[in-house]
């Protein structure tokens, strides 16, 4: 199965110059998702993740498949006010715009081994405020893996210490 012919891209949003990866295709479609997730589900073996965490929001929809299938726990980090506990915040920037991402305190335990699952890799600015919550609770980061990754932004670079696995490139 080729998950490329999945992904729809649409020039010119939300902004001019941005070629937007829409990935509700290949979640519309149950064949493409269920093997999608058992790529990540593979991957999160291979790095013997014991959690985990999806950024809001599409961080969610690849995320929590991979926590069910495989019996783990999953844990939401959010964008600013979602959550009602108390909270860790790092602010990033994203290839259009700025963002800040929370994580309530506690929900990562101090040497828990992670696995970030997210939608897409651009500049990056997402996934390394990430690290640095899930950092700052104690855990540890053992992947990080994107449906996507958009080579020519060059995310990559700013994650030379983590391991990385993207299903599909452009
Ligand atoms: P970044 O922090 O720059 O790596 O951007 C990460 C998030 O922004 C991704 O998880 C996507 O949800 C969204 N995003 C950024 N660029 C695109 C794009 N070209 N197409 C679709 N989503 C994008």
């Amino acid at each position: 199965m080729n998950l490329k012919d999945y992904i729809k891209n649409v020039p010119n949003f939300p902004e001019q110059g941005i070629q937007f990866k829409d990935i509700t295709p290949l979640i519309g479609d149950g064949k493409a998702f269920q093997y999608a997730t058992k790529l990540f589900c593979d991957y999160a073996k291979e790095v013997k993740a014991d959690v985990i965490v999806g950024p809001d929001a599409r961080g969610f929809i690849f995320g929590t498949p991979v926590a069910t299938q495989l019996g783990l726990g999953f844990v939401p980090v959010r964008k600013p006010g979602k959550l009602p506990r108390e909270t860790i915040t790092e602010s990033y920037s994203l290839e259009y715009g700025k963002n800040a991402l929370s994580l309530h305190k506690g929900d990562i335990l101090p040497k828990q081994k992670v696995l970030i699952v997210d939608d897409l890799l651009a500049t990056g600015g997402t996934i390394a405020a990430t690290i640095k919550l899930i950092e700052k609770s104690g855990a540890e980061v053992v992947g990080i893996a994107f449906l996507i990754e958009l080579e020519a932004l060059h995310g990559r670079e700013k994650f030379k210490d983590y391991p990385i696995y993207s299903l599909l490139t452009y």
